[in-house]
């Protein structure tokens, strides 16, 4: 049986959207997608939180910096408070349960910000001397580079401590969550890895693995690590 992993997409008043590469990346590493949406109840979450064995939160638009009491900056983009809601109840679950799970560009600051970490609402505004984050090349194609801790589970999955990564943010964690560390960052500073302090399977990642998988063996470890440790901690469980 293949573990069941939940993935989040985009939705708003009228439809839901997902890019159809994190679907590709889960089933091709052994995972079983599900989408996940929209649900209202605690009852519908605590129920879906039992049927999945790990979580995906996916790119989407801005967080609302409410929920890391901060006014709105000028630079803040679009933002959905029903996603929000949804995300981040979900993402408290999943880490009560100690189920994996991945994050994925605003999927990793949601995974922060749940856990009572705090974002940059925009980093070419709040930070001098960025990289350019937001690139025009192709979306599997590496912009720039992420250095990664020695000690981490990044590095255990993609073996080296410099990776070269796609990059579609203009925001980023600011304070890590106290859960969390931080196990990469960008030659100007910009944290683009958080992960468990403890023996969960907790990452997030600021790059897009999900449109590179295809092209490089080191992204599609990344599903392929989260797919297994969906397995391994179901039938430990
Ligand atoms: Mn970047």
């Amino acid at each position: 049986m293949r573990p069941i992993v939940g993935i989040t997409c985009s939705m708003d008043e009228e439809s839901i959207r997902l890019n159809t590469s994190y679907f590709r990346a889960i089933e091709e590493a052994g995972g079983l997608p599900i989408l996940v949406a929209i649900l209202q109840t605690p009852e519908s979450l605590s129920q879906l939180s039992e049927l999945l064995d790990g979580i995906l939160f996916s790119g989407g638009v801005d967080i609302d910096p409410k929920h890391y009491n901060e006014e709105p900056l000028p630079n803040l983009g679009q933002i959905t408070p029903d996603r929000d809601e949804l995300e981040i109840s979900l993402c408290r679950i999943f880490y009560e349960k100690n189920k994996p799970i991945f994050g994925i560009c605003r999927g990793a600051q949601l995974i922060n910000v749940a856990l009572g970490g705090t974002l940059y609402q925009d980093i070419k505004t709040q930070l001098s001397n960025v990289l350019k984050h937001q690139q025009d090349a192709p979306a599997h194609a590496p912009t720039h580079k992420v250095f990664i801790e020695k000690d981490s589970i990044l590095f255990s999955i993609v073996r080296t401590e410099i990776l070269p990564v796609n990059s579609f943010h203009h925001q980023a964690v600011k304070d890590v969550a106290p859960v969390l560390k931080i196990t990469a960052r960008a030659s100007d500073g910009v944290i683009e890895a958080v992960e468990s302090n403890d023996d969960r399977f907790i990452l997030g990642v600021q790059w897009h693995p999900e449109r590179m998988f295809n092209h490089y063996r080191e992204h599609f470890d990344l599903f392929r690590r989260f797919v297994e440790e969906c397995a391994r901690r179901r039938k430990r469980g």
